[in-house]
């Protein structure tokens, strides 16, 4: 982290401007580049708030609500509009073709416990704003990734501590990371020992899953036993994906766990940018064909079956038995379908015979990924359009009328709020589109 810039401000004469001129460059000097939006009107408006705190570190905490920008008649329609559109120009600009992803994931999230975490330069401090992404990034990575699991490690006072067993449950994983008194950070992190209990937590899985460790390091140094580049090879020889994201500043070894395992690596330059970086590892990563060979096992295998078992659910009124995973008398649960052992969650791992058991709407809902709506075309204009339909074809929310000279062609926005499907040529509104592309993943028009 580089020193913090401080501004010493003199006595309270000095006008309002240089009181603000210096909250500008401190901002500036931090690389806040989120929530400097703020307009001119409402710091003016602030101005006697700000008399009340004229230190540079108290007013560089941002409110959530000021970045928002309002338009001339005060309405937050513009900025709503402003977020959609650039999620849709993401999407244009994904590869439409079907790469292959492995849907089936194992994840250990590790987190650092250090007391570098205890630094405020993010807010309120590093390790409370990482325990609040890490359950939204929790939540949202189970939902898009229902057959998926997730364990949580922790790295402080020199040693790898297991905060969360590896499962398929939400609330379980949730749960870990919710009891913050039991997180306290304290003394050094060591990013070798955290992987290497991460590895051997995952070592003994099937090759159709992938096996993934994110890193959320605050710390600038590590703390390691041994040659933390034997503990790189190892990761690589067992096809371990890590990515990191760096909350301080690059490390040399972070970056290269990244880049010899095909991970990610990112340095969060505030509060929102750690967010989208850790957001953006949440879809499924595209099977590497060239890393595989390069590891010495076969090069991109033809598709490789896989045994999955759908379970008898047996309902709450059933006789109570011992599941094979706890060893807990329970009425309700699994039935694996191979040897018919008990267990708790789908999905699993059977812990007797070691098939994979699944429910079927965790499938359908992994499909999505592999075959993703095509992105909706903007319709710029009318014209050449044989009777255009007066409403969406989703909701039947009647369309704008067509005027003369509207503006926000040039980046994926209909000035008629209509984008077409490509397959059926039906005309949805921006919310149907949104929706459609992120909850649905089907298009209501042409079912693909
Ligand atoms: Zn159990
Ligand atoms: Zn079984
Ligand atoms: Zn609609
Ligand atoms: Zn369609």
């Amino acid at each position: 982290m580089p020193p913090r810039r401080i501004d010493p401000i003199g006595d309270e004469s000095d006008s309002d401007v240089s009181i603000f001129d210096d909250f500008d460059e401190s901002g500036r000097g931090k690389g806040k580049g989120k929530g400097k939006g703020i307009d001119r009107n409402k710091k003016d408006k602030g101005k006697g708030k700000a008399k009340e705190q004229p230190y540079a570190w108290e007013a560089s905490y941002t409110r959530s609500w000021d970045t928002v920008q309002e338009d001339e008649a005060g309405s937050l329609q513009g900025a709503v509009a402003d977020l959609i559109a650039r999620g849709r120009r993401r999407r244009l600009l994904a590869p439409a073709a079907a790469i292959r992803r492995t849907i089936i994931r194992h994840l250990i999230l590790i987190l650092d416990l250090s007391s570098a975490m205890m630094d405020r330069d993010m807010r309120p401090t590093r390790f409370d704003l990482m325990l609040q992404y890490a359950r939204e990034f929790v939540t949202e990575w189970f939902d898009q990734n229902p057959l998926g699991q997730i364990g949580v490690v922790g790295m402080r006072g020199g040693l790898g501590e297991r905060v969360g067993e590896m499962t398929g449950n939400p609330q379980d994983v949730l749960k870990a990371i919710s009891e913050r008194h039991k997180l306290e950070p304290s003394g050094e992190p060591s990013l070798q020992n955290a992987i290497d209990m991460a590895r051997a937590s995952m070592s003994h899985l099937p090759t159709h899953s992938s096996r993934e460790i994110l890193v959320v390091f605050g710390s600038l140094t590590t703390c390691d036993p041994g040659n933390i580049h034997d503990t790189l090879a190892e990761c690589v020889k067992d096809r371990i994906r890590v990515s990191v994201v760096a909350l301080a500043a690059e490390m040399k070894i972070c970056r290269e766990f990244c880049d010899k395992t095909g991970g990610t690596f990112g340095v969060a330059l505030n509060e929102g940018h750690f967010k989208d970086l850790l957001f953006e590892l949440i879809p499924p990563p595209a099977q590497r064909a060239f890393a595989r060979a390069s590891s010495g096992a076969p090069a991109n295998p033809a598709a490789d079956l896989m045994l999955m078992g759908f379970p008898t659910r047996l309902p709450e009124t059933s006789a109570a038995g011992l599941c094979a995973c706890h060893s807990q008398l329970r009425s309700a649960g699994f039935l694996c379908p191979r040897c018919g052992a008990k267990v708790c969650d789908v999905p699993t791992d059977c812990d007797i015979c070691g098939l994979m058991i699944v429910s079927a709407p965790h499938l359908a809902r992994s499909y999505h990924h592999l075959f993703p709506v095509k992105p909706f075309q903007p319709v710029m204009s009318l014209e050449g359009t044989q009777n255009p339909s007066v409403g969406c074809h989703a909701c039947a929310a009647p369309f704008k009328e067509q005027t003369a000279g509207a503006a926000g062609a040039a980046d994926g926005v209909s000035p008629l709020g209509r984008y077409r499907c490509a397959e059926c040529h039906n005309d949805f509104c921006t919310e149907c589109d949104v929706f459609v592309h992120d909850v649905v993943h089907c298009c209501p028009g042409c079912g693909k």
